[in-house]
C-alpha cells in the first residue's frame, strides 16, 4: 500500500483482478494500465465526435463527450489527491464513464432504447461496460480491454435489478452484485460520479451561454451561481463589459467551491466512520456527497439546465431530428444487416448487433450512413452549421 494513500483508498496491489488473468506489469499499476488501455481504445477516440449537449457540427468550441470526459478526469484527480484516494483509478473511470454513449447524446440513447424495447433495451452505462468488456477488439487473448474489477465497477454507475441479475449470472460476485445486495462501489467511483455532475453543470452553462440560448442574467436567481457572479463583479467591475471572461471566472469559482465542499463533506463522513479498507467502505452508506446546501444548489442548477437548455426548442429541434436518424438507421440495418461490417452482420442477436454498431458511431458517421442508406439529407437545412447558433463566439 502506498503510504500517501488513505487506508480506504483502492489499492491496485489488492485489486479483485481482471476477467482474464494476466501477468502483473512490473512498472505500472493495474489502474495505470486500465487508463492507458482506455486512452488507446477506438471508443475513446470516437468521443471526440460525439454530442454532449450540442450536436457536434454546431460549433467547434462546444464540449464533446471527449472534452467532457477529460474535465471529469481533471476534477476527479484533483478531488482524489485531496482525499488521498487513488488518482489513477479515478482517471480511468472518468475517461471511460461515457464510452457507451450513442451519437447525438441523450436523444440518440432514447431513440435506440425505444428501438430495442422488445430486445432488452439500451442503456449507456451498460453499454460503456459492454464496450470495455467485449466490443473493443485489440488484444490477442480476449475481447474487450480486460480492465480491472474496480474500474469496471466504477463504469457501471447505475443498473436495474433485472440487468444486475443477468450480469451476476454471467459473472457471479462481479460488478453487478452491489445492485443486488445494496453495497457501494469504491470511494473513487463515488467521487467520479459527483465530479461528473460538477463538470457538466459548469460546462453546460458555459456552452449554453456561448450558443446564445442562455443569458447569464437568467442564472442570477440560482443560489449556486448568482452570489458568485455578484462577488466577481464586485471584485472586478471591469468584467461587466467582458461577458466571456466574467463567465469563466464565475464558473471557475463554482467548480472550485463545489469540489471543495465535496471534498470537505466526504472527508468528514469518512473520518466519522473510519473504514479499515475498501471492502469495509463498500458496506457503508455512500460517503462521497455534497453537503445538504451544496446538494440543493447543484439540483437547482440541474433543473434549470433541464428546462432552459436541454429542453430549449432549438436544442429539441436538433435532438428530435437526431432521434429520427438513429431510429431509421436501426430499421435500415435490421432490414439489411449486410450494410454493416461483417462481424456485426454475422452476429446471432441481430438487434443487439445493430444497437452496438449504431451506439459506436460518431455523430458525423451516423449522418453519412443515414444519407448513404436513405438518400435523404438528415437534418433540415435550418439546422445546418451556422444557421442556428449564429451567436457562437470566436473565443
Ligand atoms: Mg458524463
Amino acid at each position: 500500500m502506498n503510504e500517501a494513500l488513505a487506508a480506504w483508498a483502492a489499492d491496485p496491489a489488492r485489486s479483485r483482478g481482471r476477467l482474464h488473468e494476466e501477468p502483473r506489469d512490473a512498472q505500472r499499476s493495474a489502474y495505470q494500465l486500465d487508463r492507458e488501455r482506455i486512452v488507446h481504445s477506438t471508443a475513446f477516440r470516437r468521443l471526440m465526435y460525439k454530442t454532449q449537449v450540442f450536436i457536434n457540427h454546431e460549433g467547434d468550441l462546444f464540449r464533446t463527450r471527449l472534452t467532457h470526459s477529460i474535465e471529469v478526469a481533471q476534477l476527479s484527480r484533483a478531488g482524489a489527491r485531496m482525499l488521498r484516494l487513488n488518482e489513477d483509478l479515478c482517471e480511468a473511470i472518468a475517461l471511460a464513464h461515457d464510452l457507451g454513449h450513442t451519437p447525438f447524446g441523450h436523444a440518440g440513447q432514447d431513440a435506440l432504447h425505444a428501438c430495442m424495447a422488445a430486445h432488452g433495451g439500451f442503456e449507456h452505462n451498460l453499454q460503456s461496460l459492454r464496450v470495455v468488456d467485449r466490443l473493443e477488439q485489440r488484444y490477442p487473448g480476449f475481447d474487450g480491454l480486460n480492465l480491472s474489477f474496480e474500474t469496471r465497477e466504477g463504469i457501471l454507475k447505475h443498473c436495474s435489478r433485472r440487468r444486475a441479475e443477468e450480469i451476476e449470472a454471467g459473472e457471479p460476485g462481479g460488478v453487478a452484485r452491489r445492485f443486488l445486495d445494496g453495497t457501494r462501489p469504491s470511494l473513487e467511483a463515488q467521487l467520479v460520479n459527483l465530479a461528473d455532475e460538477i463538470a457538466y453543470n459548469a460546462h453546460d452553462i458555459d456552452d449554453g451561454v456561448r450558443s446564445g440560448l442562455l443569458e447569464v442574467e437568467q442564472l442570477d436567481a440560482l443560489a449556486g451561481f448568482g452570489p458568485l457572479r455578484r462577488e466577481v463583479l464586485a471584485e472586478h467591475p471591469e468584467l461587466a463589459r467582458h461577458e466571456r471572461r466574467q463567465l469563466f471566472e464565475v464558473l471557475r469559482r463554482m467548480r472550485t467551491r463545489q469540489l471543495g465542499e465535496l471534498v470537505a463533506h466526504t472527508a468528514a463522513a469518512v473520518q466519522a466512520t473510519a473504514p479499515a479498507s475498501v471492502d469495509a467502505l463498500r458496506r457503508l452508506p455512500a460517503l462521497a456527497a455534497l453537503p445538504p446546501q451544496g446538494r440543493a444548489q447543484s439540483d437547482a442548477l440541474k433543473s434549470f439546465l433541464l428546462h432552459a437548455l436541454y429542453r430549449h426548442p432549438q436544442v429539441r429541434a436538433t435532438t428530435d431530428a437526431a432521434g429520427e436518424v438513429v431510429q431509421r438507421l436501426f430499421e435500415a440495418y435490421c432490414a439489411a444487416p449486410h450494410e454493416m461490417p461483417a462481424d456485426f452482420a454475422a452476429a446471432d442477436e441481430r438487434e443487439r448487433a445493430v444497437a452496438d454498431y449504431i451506439a459506436g458511431m460518431t455523430d458525423r458517421f451516423a449522418l453519412r450512413e443515414f444519407q448513404r442508406l436513405t438518400g435523404e439529407r438528415s437534418f433540415p437545412s435550418a439546422l445546418q452549421p451556422g444557421a442556428v447558433f449564429d451567436r457562437v463566439a470566436a473565443h
